[in-house]
């Protein structure tokens, strides 16, 4: 027997419609939207802080995956201190449209994408970008934080809480000897046995190791194509806070630093103790629009009614170096977007949503 539920239901869904926006790319050659909305690229975020003494040269490279804010928080962080001794290189967020989505690869996972990559990827700007980076830069050290899952200590297949190194040596890199040391020294801090931070080899070099799909990734790339030493440092994702995750990678940075003569101030022990504050800035956030040629700032949820051929762009973003714009109603890669009958972009500090802008089309 039919029934009349059912086919009110896809009655109504075949009549509604399935896109009130489209990408404004997809217009070529159509009909114009009837308002445009553009924001500004995501920006390639990049610090580099000299001291007055001399000492090593380390790179830090945080947010390859977006959905492990303890790496490019930590990473974050340290773009706000003083650099006494050493050079410090830091691009906290490398995949700036995955940390704002809060997902691992909003276009697939980046750390897969330093071997090979289509130009036509989303990703490819970035990627390249950090390649020349990591060339120009030719850092004594390359530490790239991530929070995995579980626990190594205690599930060796997990990737959380651990050191990675891709050989015990490499050329003339003794990346299992330095791992070891910070890994001995950052331990005493736990005593719980799962957040304890071991030493994982992966053993990408090897013609036998478990873990090709490394072959593929930023710490290979800097060994073999760019020379350079590479460590991946992993707090976490089950660390049971956001402060925790964080407190593991400036734990495991501070030994590196020790040992590759890199001091800063305020020191890590006084940031490891007023984490709170470093984590939660007491900060306003703002957007500025241009509408239509006038300048509008907004600060909390707002709707706009537009009339038709309205112009609307997002000039700029008041609050962290995480703030931005994403819309969860397209494709996130989009910056010019064509709408035609409405659209709500989410301001945003990193994973954690501010207010809400919506446009509506009357
Ligand atoms: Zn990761």
């Amino acid at each position: 027997m039919e029934n009349p539920w059912r086919r009110e239901l896809i009655k109504a869904l075949i009549g509604a419609p399935l896109l009130p926006f489209l990408p404004v790319n997809a217009f070529a050659g159509h009909k114009r939207p009837k308002v445009q909305i553009e924001l500004p690229p995501f920006p390639i975020q990049d610090t580099y802080l000299k001291g007055e003494k001399k000492g090593g040269r380390i790179l830090i490279v945080g947010g390859i995956h977006g959905n492990e804010p303890g790496a490019y928080k930590a990473a974050e962080i340290l773009r706000h201190v003083k650099v006494k001794r050493g050079e410090l290189f830091i691009a906290p967020r490398m995949n700036f449209v995955s940390i704002l989505a809060n997902r691992r690869g909003y276009n697939g996972d980046m750390n897969r994408k330093f071997a090979h990559l289509s130009p036509k990827d989303p990703d490819y700007e970035r990627v390249k970008w950090l390649k020349n980076y990591v060339k120009e830069v030719k850092p004594a050290l390359l530490l790239t934080l991530h929070d995995g899952f579980g626990f190594h200590s205690v599930n060796p297949r997990a990737w959380g809480q651990c050191i990675v190194i891709d050989e015990e040596r490499y050329r003339n890199f003794s990346l299992g000897k330095e791992a070891r040391l910070v890994s001995k020294r950052v331990n005493r801090f736990f005593k719980k046995r799962e957040w304890r931070v071991p030493v994982y080899n992966t053993h990408t070099f090897s013609p036998k190791t478990k873990h090709p799909e490394q072959r593929k990734s930023l710490t290979y790339f800097c060994l073999k194509e760019a020379n350079v030493p590479a460590i991946c440092l992993e707090t976490s994702k089950q660390m049971p806070n956001l402060e925790l995750k964080v407190k593991t990678h400036l734990l495991l940075l501070k030994e590196f630093f020790a040992l590759h003569s890199v001091e800063i101030e305020p020191g890590f022990d006084y940031i490891i103790s007023h984490l709170k504050e470093f984590l939660k800035p007491n900060i306003s956030y703002s957007v500025n629009l241009n509408i239509n040629g006038r300048s509008v700032l907004v600060s909390s949820n707002r709707t706009f009614k537009l009339p038709k051929n309205s112009r609307v762009e997002f000039t700029s973003f008041h609050g962290t170096a995480g703030t931005n714009a994403v819309s969860p109603d397209v494709n996130m890669n989009f910056r010019k977007i064509g709408i035609k009958r409405r659209i709500a972009f989410d301001v945003k500090d990193d994973f954690r949503k501010i207010f809400t802008v919506r446009f509506v089309v009357v």
